[in-house]
């Protein structure tokens, strides 16, 4: 029985293609939708993708680009 209140996230999870600039993270996304957008990319395109986890929110730009998203719909 873990209660889970509106827990503050203090790291998000960034994935990024080795072979092209598509990046994604939680800070849009769920991570399930963030794994989910990571092997579509994958596939699609046949990149391989690599993420991190960034604990420092405050070193996050604000402004992140999904060029592939609109494809993906
Ligand atoms: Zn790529």
């Amino acid at each position: 029985m873990t209660s889970k209140k509106s827990r503050v996230i203090l790291s998000i999870k960034r994935s990024y293609c080795l072979d092209c600039g598509w990046t994604a993270s939680t800070e849009l996304h769920s991570r399930r939708e963030l794994s989910t957008l990571a092997i579509e990319h994958a596939v699609e395109h046949d990149h391989d993708i690599d993420s991190e986890i960034i604990c420092n929110l405050s070193s996050i730009r604000p402004t992140i680009e999904h060029p592939d998203e609109a494809m993906l719909n």
